[in-house]
């Protein structure tokens, strides 16, 4: 349908062809004047009226930032377009933002000064990685991811991980079947808080805090969308990572809060595990994990043995999630922007289609959701795979390949 509208010549037609052109990466709100435009002139038909009222629009703010963020969003948004077009349903609305370290070193700051207001009004944010050579990383982070979560609440970071087909996890003889688990990590506080700071900076007695922050708002809030996650699972298993052995004050206070909110879920079983000891039940015991909450700082670690041991880093999604859905939530591939393989064209968009099918599942598009998940794993079953994952194929060769999966599935 898109298409048909897109290929009318008559000029009367080109507000409506606005309206559609995602291409062009207008924000929606040019959309919608368009379609008003096109309406209020009596130049769309009834059918293109109806056509226009039915369609869901999802405002998205893409921020390919750094490195391999932006060749593995633009190859993020190309699968969006396959997406879309298959369902013919919904329509994303995307507006791009140049933010990240090119922009610091023209600006002198990652991010504009009002950027949080310019994307309050989205309805999900596509992100891809931050981080530079030459410009330290607390720099980048703090400078526009971090403010990001935290302006926005995103408390609540769900990092799924699962062995795709066709992929060979590290650990030997495991598999698919082995390895399906959620990791749920404390977004908004824990030892990421910026608490802390430096005095006598230089001299011999400088000092530096980080000082880890939990609350029980914010603790009690993560482990209710833990319990809610596990309990949406069929295993209904929930393993709460700690360290209340030697942190007696913020983890036991985790541990507390974790046993009181259980008790409003006593269809789930729960059990504790400490982070090391977690580390080795993660290579060891695969199969015996399912839903995962950790701390910021833990599950930041755990997420990216996760990753690896289902086969890269390449691989694993993540969404940063105000569950409330006061802001956008932000949603990103964990990896890094990999300035060993950037402008290669070698890096593995996977994560960042996961990614995606996360973002469509948080919109209400399920049914695209899941179709996007199916593409992916018929691909990944069919051996087309980057060099991190042992294959030859190239970013636009494993985009085009999902996208021609999206083409041609049935369902
Ligand atoms: P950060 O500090 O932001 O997490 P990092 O530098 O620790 O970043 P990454 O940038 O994620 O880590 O890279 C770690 C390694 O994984 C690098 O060797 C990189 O090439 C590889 N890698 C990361 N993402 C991908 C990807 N999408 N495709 C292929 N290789 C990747």
């Amino acid at each position: 349908m898109i298409a048909n509208v897109h290929d009318r010549r008559s000029v009367e037609k080109i507000y409506l062809r606005e309206a559609f052109d995602f291409d062009a990466g207008i924000n929606s709100r040019r959309a919608r004047r368009a379609r008003l435009a096109a309406s209020a002139s009596g130049h769309a038909t009834r059918a293109e009226e109806g056509f226009v009222k039915d369609m869901r629009e999802h405002r998205i703010a893409a921020i390919p930032a750094d490195g391999i963020g932006k060749e593995v969003i633009a190859a993020g948004l190309e699968v969006m377009q396959a997406v879309e077009a298959r369902d013919g349903g919904f329509r994303l609305a995307v507006e791009t933002f140049p933010w990240g370290s090119d922009y610091y070193r023209k600006h002198g700051v990652m991010m504009a000064a009002d950027g949080l207001a310019a994307l309050r009004n989205f309805d999900a944010i596509y992100f891809g990685a931050v981080g530079d050579k030459d410009i330290p990383d607390h720099v980048t982070l703090w400078g526009l991811r971090l403010p990001i979560c935290q302006g926005f609440d995103q408390y609540a970071n769900l990092r799924p991980t699962r062995i795709l087909p066709g992929i060979k996890s590290p650990l030997a003889g495991r598999g698919p079947a082995d390895l399906d688990w959620v990791i749920i990590r404390e977004n908004s506080e824990g030892e990421y808080a910026g608490n802390g700071g430096r005095v006598h900076r230089g001299l011999p007695e400088e000092v530096a805090t980080e000082t880890a922050i939990f609350t029980r708002v914010g603790v009690e809030r993560i482990m209710r969308f833990a319990f809610d996650v596990a309990r949406s699972r069929p295993r209904r298993l929930l393993t709460v990572v700690t360290k209340s052995n030697a942190q007696r004050h913020g983890m036991v206070f985790w541990d507390e809060i974790a046993a009181l909110v259980g008790k409003d879920y006593p269809e789930v079983t729960v059990d504790k595990e400490l982070v090391d000891a977690m580390t080795t039940r993660m290579v060891l015991k695969p199969e015996t994990i399912d839903t995962v909450v950790a701390t910021n700082l833990h599950a930041d670690i755990l997420s990216d043995l996760a990753a690896a041991l289902a086969g890269s880093l390449g691989i694993a999604p993540t969404a940063n999630l105000d569950p409330s859905r006061r802001f956008p939530s932000m949603f990103e591939p964990i990896h890094g922007s990999a300035f060993d393989i950037a402008g290669k064209g070698i890096a593995n968009p996977i994560a960042t289609f996961w990614t995606g099918a996360l973002m469509l599942d948080h919109l209400g598009e399920k049914d695209a959701a899941s179709r996007l998940m199916r593409a992916i794993e018929r691909v990944t079953a069919s051996g087309i795979a980057t060099p991190d994952l042992g294959g030859r194929a190239t970013t636009r060769e494993v985009t085009a390949a999902v996208c021609d999966a999206l083409r041609s599935a049935n369902t």
